[in-house]
C-alpha cells in the first residue's frame, strides 16, 4: 500500500515541480508607470491601470501560448 502512496506523491510532487519551473521561466513584468496592457498611465508600482487589463493581458498571453508563438 505504501508503494502506491510513495508513486502517488512521486508524480505530484513531480507535476508540482514541472509547474512551478514552467512560472518561473516565464519573464516578469517591470513597472514602468503605464499599463502594459492599455498603455494607460498607472502608480509608480503598477503593472495594469485595473483588473480587467490585467485580466485581459493574462488571456491574450495564453493564446499567444497556446498558438505556440513566443510571448
Ligand atoms: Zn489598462
Amino acid at each position: 500500500m505504501s508503494d502506491h502512496a510513495d508513486i502517488t506523491d512521486k508524480i505530484i510532487f513531480a507535476a508540482v515541480r514541472r509547474g512551478l519551473d514552467a512560472v518561473r521561466r516565464q519573464p516578469r513584468l517591470a513597472p514602468d508607470c503605464r499599463c502594459h496592457y492599455c498603455d494607460e498611465e498607472v502608480g509608480a508600482a503598477a503593472l495594469f491601470c485595473g483588473v480587467d487589463c490585467r485580466d485581459d493581458y493574462d488571456k491574450e498571453r495564453a493564446a499567444i501560448a497556446r498558438a505556440g508563438r513566443a510571448v
